[in-house]
């Protein structure tokens, strides 16, 4: 039976290993937390990314997730308020504790047979043409495939010599939850000049606060960042949940395959975390790469992730855009504001559009 070793149990290698499984593979995920695990994200899930959920059999626990209608941006800055949002125009998102969504992911696997090594390092590899053999702090493991599912500083990616290159946006991430109910079922985007809040309901009773910045900032403080949005620090209160981040962002990869070595999500490349796509996108990444591999079309796999990657990368390169330059940012808003299907129209074609495959 065809095989799959997948470095990583974040979100997407949990995917790529349900995948395998749904298709009649095998599949092996090592990772090196205990599970479920934990990570700096906004946790916002777009409807493309709830439908590849429902399709993989993997949903949230209800008190872990909240319906998400839209998005909204708020930019009070430049002396007058601007508020413009939208709603999904193709179903319903999710805010997602991400506890929650690695239980959901991980029961979902280990239900289908998927072999979980948990608390287990990956070392590195051997590939020859016949396929991989992977060393682990807890022996090795063989396979047709590597899956580099290993995040945005993969190791795989180092392993397999493929190249780099860090972009101009070198922006990072931080979050923290608040145990208040959710005031709206949309997304809120709050945004001040170098740094933007993303507020998502992810639960009945909590509220999810993540910053993004760049720029000169260093390495961000949660609380001074919180501080310069006064309307929002004042419907949250004492948090419940210790700060996390991560970054930078905006790795560029050479190629997304070396042999029978193959990157996905956010190891594949990443340019921002600004439209809360990455689990979207990485979830119809870990569809069609598995999909690929079991027609024996895997060395096709960087020109399809191109293709489907293509439109996101626009639309977040087109927004960093916006965050870097304020007064581009309020011009733009303020035009949305007065032109409210323009924005619709931005967003579902945009972050709100489902991915291409799924
Ligand atoms: C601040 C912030 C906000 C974000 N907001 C959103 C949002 O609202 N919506 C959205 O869709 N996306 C968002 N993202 C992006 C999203 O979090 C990522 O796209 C997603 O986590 C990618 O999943 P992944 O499985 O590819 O990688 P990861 O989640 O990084 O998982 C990689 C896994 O690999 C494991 N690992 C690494 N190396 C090894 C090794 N050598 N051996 C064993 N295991 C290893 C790690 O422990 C980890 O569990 C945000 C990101 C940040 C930082």
């Amino acid at each position: 039976m065809p095989r799959f070793v997948i470095v990583g149990g974040g979100p997407v290698g949990l995917a790529a290993g349900i995948e395998a499984r749904l298709r009649g593979a095998e599949a092996v995920v090592v990772e090196r937390c205990g599970g479920p695990v934990d990570k700096a994200c906004g946790e916002g899930l777009m409807p493309a990314g709830v439908a590849h959920l429902a399709r993989l059999g993997a949903v949230p626990a209800a008190a872990a997730s909240h319906p998400i209608r839209g998005i909204r941006y708020i930019d009070a800055t430049g002396g007058r308020k601007v508020v413009v949002e939208a709603p999904f125009a193709n179903g319903m998102g999710l805010g997602v504790r991400r506890l929650g969504l690695s239980e959901a992911l991980r029961e979902r696997a280990v239900g289908l047979g998927v072999e979980l090594w948990e608390r287990t390092e990956a070392l590195g590899f051997r590939a020859d043409r016949a396929g991989v053999t992977l060393e682990t702090s807890g022996g090795s493991v063989g396979g047709d495939w590597l899956i580099g599912a290993d995040g945005l500083h993969s190791q795989v990616r180092k392993w397999a010599r493929i190249e780099v290159v860090a972009g101009p946006a070198r922006r990072l991430g931080i979050r923290r939850h608040f145990p208040v109910t959710p005031w709206t079922d949309f997304v809120e985007v709050w945004w001040a000049d170098n740094v933007e809040a993303y507020v998502t309901p992810t639960g009945p009773h909590r509220v999810g606060v993540a910053f993004l910045w760049g720029g000169r900032r260093g390495r961000g403080d949660f609380d001074t960042f919180l501080a310069g949005f006064p309307e929002l620090a004042a419907r949250l209160g004492a948090p419940e949940s210790s700060i996390r981040g991560a970054g930078p962002f905006d790795v560029r990869v050479s190629t997304q395959a070396s042999g029978r070595v193959l990157l996905v999500g956010d190891a594949a490349g990443y340019v921002d975390a600004l439209t809360g796509e990455g689990l979207a996108l990485g979830f119809g990444q870990a569809h069609e790469l598995v999909g690929l591999c079991l027609d024996g079309r895997w060395a096709e796999w960087p020109a399809r992730w191109s293709v489907i990657t293509r439109r996101h990368r626009m639309f977040t390169r087109g927004l960093l855009q916006l965050a870097a330059r304020p007064w581009l940012r309020r011009l733009a808003f303020r035009g949305l504001a007065a032109n409210p299907w323009a924005f619709r129209l931005a967003l579902n074609h945009g972050a709100g559009r489902p991915a291409l495959t799924g």
